[in-house]
């Protein structure tokens, strides 16, 4: 009752401004094309090679109208000011593989099992929803979610609730299931006679590929997600290896149905045969990619192949040094900085990803930043690798990741200069998602 008879006061005063303001009561809701001024010290805008000083972005409604530099342009009427101070101010971040559905489980907690077995949905989905506006909090406007781990399609449900604006979170584009073979996903390791759910869509065949890929596209998936290769371990020469799963008949008739949807597709793959695979097989993004020779390296060029390496998670929960688990975890940390700084160097389309929910959300997302600089990335390859290129992958060029005229609001600012500190992404004291402000800290208002 209170807020129809403040919106009937609101409709008296008829200004954009009063407008927007009780419209925009409600987290996420959209914005009324009302006009906000983002003022900032430093602007880093996801697409050119230096930062610019003293910018003032305009937006109207969830999008930006223009960019320019402070005093050269009267400030339009009516408009809201945010002064950011001495903040610098990047687009929304973009991290290209997430996991809302998983934890960081670790095995003392009972593991990933735990999750299919024992959790009831509404929990898994309690978790999602807050993994959803951690994400946000930390300045990732924009996720690509690649598998619910056995909560079907609960992300679909979790972007749909996101969009109407009931629960706060960034844009999510979403992969449903994910496809693997039979004895290529857990739940793995009971009895032959008890039916334990999988973490995956298993397939067996170019028949039930695509038909899992026509399920999953029908019910909404943005992205199709199939894993290539699955177990892995040291062999007796000390090299790593992992078991390969889909056949290449089988991912291609996936890669054929995906794409004719005109959606595309992204492949874990970890080296060797399954990753061979996964590039003859016309995958788009490869994920992980731990282990890339120069010929692959030099396939994926050709083919124009994303990569979105995962660096920093394999420094999580390693086995002890010593044990078959312990040796593999340390050799995957050793093999992937090399073909990251390989691919680099060759000219591989690199993407940002870290696989959060392998490692809790509430570390954090931004711990890989630091690991692609340590791995020969500048910090401003970095901030682009989660920005414009990673908007480049998603198809969304110039509409995400970017600072520029048409482009969605989304804000993110930081204390400091992330191009001499790049750890400065892992507190980001002000969010704006399509135009509206979702976190603004004392730390981003400071003079
Ligand atoms: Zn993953």
């Amino acid at each position: 009752m209170h807020r129809l008879i403040s919106l009937g006061i609101a409709c008296l005063c008829l200004t954009p401004l009063c407008l927007a303001r009780e419209t925009s009561v409600g987290a996420g809701s959209p914005a009324a094309a009302h006009t906000v001024v983002v003022r900032a010290r430093a602007l880093i805008d996801g697409t050119s090679a230096q930062p610019r000083a003293n910018q003032e972005i305009v937006i109207q409604g969830d999008r930006i109208t223009a960019v320019y530099t402070a005093g050269t342009h009267p400030t339009p009427a009516g408009a809201e000011l945010i002064d950011l101070g001495s903040a610098t101010v990047l687009p929304g971040l973009i991290d290209c593989h997430t996991h809302i559905f998983l934890q960081g489980e670790v095995p003392a907690a009972g593991g990933y099992d735990v999750q299919l077995l024992k959790f009831p949905a509404a929990y898994r989905v309690a978790r999602a929803v807050v993994a959803a506006r951690r994400a946000l909090e930390q300045g990732f406007t924009t996720i690509r979610d690649v598998e619910t781990e056995g909560a079907g399609y609960g992300d679909v449900g979790i972007k749909q609730a996101i969009e109407a604006g009931y629960i706060p979170g960034p844009r999510m584009f979403v992969v449903t299931r994910a496809i693997s073979t039979t004895g290529g996903y857990p739940l793995e390791g009971y009895a032959p006679e008890i039916v334990v759910p999988k973490g995956a869509q298993l397939i067996d065949g170019p028949v039930e590929a695509r038909k899992a890929a026509r399920e999953q596209l029908d019910y909404g998936a943005d992205w199709i997600k199939v894993y290539m290769t699955h177990r892995s371990w040291v062999d007796e020469q000390g090299a790593l290896v992992s078991q390969p799963t889909l056949t290449l008949e089988e991912l291609k008739a996936i890669v054929d149905e995906t794409h004719g949807w005109r959606k595309k597709v992204a492949c874990h793959a970890y080296n060797g045969i399954g990753l061979q695979r996964a590039l003859d097989g016309g995958c788009d993004s490869i994920e992980h990619g731990l282990e890339l020779t120069d010929a692959q390296i030099a396939q994926m060029v050709k083919q124009g192949t994303w990569l979105v390496p995962t660096l920093a998670v394999y420094y999580h929960d390693q086995d002890p040094p010593e044990t078959p688990g312990g040796i593999r975890d340390r050799k995957r940390v050793a093999v992937h900085g090399v073909s990251f700084q390989k691919a680099l160097r060759a000219g591989v389309k690199i993407a940002f990803g870290t696989d959060v929910g392998g490692f809790p959300w509430s570390d954090a997302i931004a711990q890989e930043f630091p690991r692609m600089v340590e791995f020969g990335m500048t910090p401003m390859q970095a901030i682009q690798a989660a920005t414009s290129r990673a908007a480049e992958l998603l198809g969304k060029r110039g509409e995400l990741g970017t600072i520029a005229p048409g482009a969605y609001a989304d804000l993110v600012a930081v204390a400091g200069d992330p191009l001499a500190d790049v750890s400065v992404l892992q507190h980001v004291s002000f969010v704006m998602k399509s135009g509206n402000v979702f976190q603004r800290t004392e730390q981003s208002v400071q003079h």
